[in-house]
């Protein structure tokens, strides 16, 4: 008999539902959830071929030390054992977690707990980092929180739609075709799409502004100064609600007209439009991606657009807000249990005393970290110089994603022990293990995922476990139980993780105002089996939900106020006479990271088979390129070669690659080798935009 599993899709950060239907031969196919509220049923070409990428090719079934097969015993024994000694000679800031906004939030939330409660360090980041963590930061500075105001409903309700930073079409494509069926309905809908390439998504915009890579402080600074004296500015909700508002508005009406045209590569005139289009709409959502947020700039670009909203009333109502589109599935979810290096679990601050006394007393720990970890790209770095000693890498492939990538690759090989929890026994990164544990991988796991607008969906497992693969919170419980930690990690299944997060989340009440789910704390395992979507926070009881944040003015500041945030505008050129092209990296539409998923869909390989970049043809011909021709792309750092695509979609001096290729799909073409390791002075995300680049034919 046929069966149909509820699950959510594992790819970008939409959150979609999806029903997986498994027939009597375990045939698997999978359609949308009509009744999940992110995507009603639709799925785009990623989602729709995740039943061809289930198969086991390439998947590593078995635990190996030093590519030895090993029982689970053996491999867990020889973790503990090598991190423990580690601990003992060096101290706890001697390991390091590096995790993946691929695990589902029960993971995270023992990762955290094993590092944060139990070895004392905060040594444990994120690929997340690389993602929304100058969101994190822009959001903290404006609201007191890391909240996400709004819903995917007030997108569409919207009457103005800036699209920043973005490819919306091909990196969130369920909310693309959304948008695109709103705006047909309410044909006064405007949509700006602001971004260097002309984009698949400029297809429904009304105004595309091609914005000098990083110029987006400015452009959102010089709208401040524009709104300043105007009609739009909403007096009693800033005198209300907000602190900053003098200072920052007077700072941005420093910057002149031609000043900001010049910062951002756009004429007066298209400023004005745009300007004034923003002032005379009343429900605007600003909907800002990685172009925002992978960016030496970035905290100031989410800080600059959120400014906009405080200034004129519009956030937390119906149609009206800034919203961070996350990349990856669970981003969010990881930022609810502390899943950055500078985070607590439950959104409490590692460096609150009160909120660390809180949590260890909640998990009844021996130690807890008292200081911030190392952030993602510091990480790798003192990996490279030894400091740490033991690591720890979990469903993620930093050899490939990591600015500086081939850097990252030395600093493994040198590293004394490192371990890799993956699916795949080939990743680049796999190859410089110690141990290779064998992870569950989608359709087999079981656990919960948190979307863009704060959705909590579950994952559901209906495939056996491959060969000995197990889940990452299993591999992390033995591992916390073989350090001497048992009672606190003698887990038997996800339902106690997620009971467990939530009661924390409610741990006296400090959650009521922030991050708290403490309804679900008594939760048994068949509601969990049975859970459906939701919004967090439900603090009093289930169905209960806040949907809409700050509706109230209420923000979470300890006087109650947002913050205006004053932003210089930053130094953005980086080329130079060597290097005098600006090389963005971006992903495209029916690949996923590395492609150690994807990359198994032929159907998903065929829509663009090989690594490319795309360059205006001027810039071609002043290289002596023509289309298809091969071309090699340096920087100071490395250099690698891919396929010309020359289009007049692309700005001039301008070039954009993918960021998906790994070594098993093309050699040669890693374009993080390329990418400096550059972040934001607030929140450590590198800067995947805005790279010095040179290019000749190969
Ligand atoms: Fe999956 Fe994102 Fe596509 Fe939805 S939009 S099906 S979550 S990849």
């Amino acid at each position: 008999m046929a069966q149909e599993v509820k699950t959510t899709c594992p790819y970008c950060g939409v959150g979609c539902g999806v029903i997986a239907k498994i027939d009597d031969d375990g045939a698997v196919s999978v359609k949308g959830d009509p009744d999940h509220p992110a995507n009603l049923g639709r799925l785009c070409s990623k989602g729709s071929a995740l039943a061809e990428t289930i198969d086991l090719e390439g998947r590593l079934l078995y635990p190996q030390v030093d590519g030895i097969r090993v029982n689970w015993d053996d491999a867990l024994d020889l973790v503990a054992s090598k991190f423990s000694e580690a601990i003992a000679e060096h101290g706890p800031d001697s390991v390091a977690f590096y995790v993946s906004g691929q695990l589902l939030t029960e993971d995270y939330y023992v990762a955290n707990k094993l590092m944060k409660g139990f070895i004392g360090s905060a040594n444990i980041d994120t690929n997340s980092r690389l993602c929304m963590s100058s969101s994190v930061v822009g959001h903290r500075r404006a609201f007191g929180s890391d909240t996400v105001p709004g819903l995917y409903e007030d997108i569409f309700e919207a009457d103005l739609v800036i699209l920043t930073g973005s490819n919306l079409a091909w990196c969130h494509p369920v909310i693309y075709q959304r948008l695109a069926a709103a705006k047909l309905e309410r044909l006064h809908m405007r949509i700006v799409v602001i971004d260097p390439r002309r984009t698949m998504t400029c297809d429904i915009a009304d105004m595309h502004l091609a914005i000098r890579a990083d110029g987006d402080v400015a452009l959102f600074t010089g709208l401040l100064a524009h709104l300043a004296n105007g009609p739009a500015i909403d007096h009693a909700y800033v005198e209300s609600f907000t602190n900053g508002f003098d200072a920052a508005s007077q700072s941005a009406m420093g910057y002149s007209l031609p000043e900001i045209s010049k910062a951002t590569g756009l004429t007066i005139a298209e400023l004005i439009q745009f300007y004034e289009l923003y002032e005379h709409t009343e429900k605007v959502v600003t909907c800002y991606g990685q172009g925002v947020n992978q960016s030496a700039s970035g905290t100031d670009k989410v800080n600059a657009i959120i400014n906009c909203h405080l200034a004129t009333g519009r956030i937390g109502r119906p149609g009206m807000g800034p919203f961070s589109l996350t990349g990856q599935p669970n981003a969010m979810g990881g930022r609810e249990v502390g899943g950055l290096a500078n985070m607590l679990a439950a959104h409490m601050d590692i460096e609150n005393a009160d909120d660390r006394d809180r949590v260890q007393r909640f998990w009844n720990s021996p130690a807890i970290a008292t200081k911030p970890g190392l952030k993602a790209v510091d990480l790798f770095q003192a990996v490279a110089d030894g400091r740490i000693k033991a690591l720890w890498i979990m469903a993620t492939n930093p050899v490939v994603s990591m600015p500086d990538a081939s850097a990252v690759e030395a600093a493994l090989k040198a590293c004394p022990f490192v371990v890799v929890s993956d699916m795949f026994a080939t990743t680049d990164t796999a190859k410089y293990a110690h141990v290779l544990l064998p992870s569950l991988g989608w359709g087999e796991k079981d656990g919960t995922v948190t979307n863009s607008e704060r959705r909590i969906s579950r994952q559901r497992g209906y495939l056996p476990a491959p060969g000995d693969a197990t889940a990452d919170w299993w591999q992390l419980s033995q591992v916390g139980q073989r350090m001497g930690f048992s009672g606190a990690f003698d887990y038997t299944g996800t339902a106690e993780i997620f009971a467990e997060h939530a009661a924390l989340s409610g741990f006296e009440n400090r959650g009521s105002r922030d991050f708290d789910i403490g309804a679900y704390s008594d939760l048994t395992k068949p509601d969990y089996d049975g859970m459906p979507p939701f919004n967090w926070p439900q603090p009093v009881s289930i169905g209960t939900e806040t949907t809409r944040f700050f509706a109230d003015g209420k923000f979470f500041h300890a006087d109650g106020r947002a913050r205006f945030i004053d932003t210089t505008l930053p130094q953005t050129s980086r080329i130079d006479v060597a290097y005098p092209l600006t090389l963005n990296t971006g992903r495209i539409r029916d690949q996923w990271h590395t492609m150690t998923r994807t990359g198994k869909s032929a159907r998903l390989s065929s829509h663009i088979a090989e690594p490319f970049i795309e360059m205006h043809p001027r810039d071609a011909m002043e290289a002596g390129i023509d289309s298809a021709d091969l071309v090699e792309i340096e920087s100071p750092l490395g250099k690698i070669i891919v396929r010309a695509l020359v289009t007049e979609r692309q700005a001039r001096g301008n070039l954009f690659v993918p960021m998906h290729w790994n070594e098993q799909f093309a050699a040669h073409a890693r374009v993080d080798t390329l990418v400096p390791p550059v972040t934001d002075p607030y929140s450590g995300q590198p800067a995947s935009k805005n790279i010095a680049v040179k290019m000749q034919r190969f």
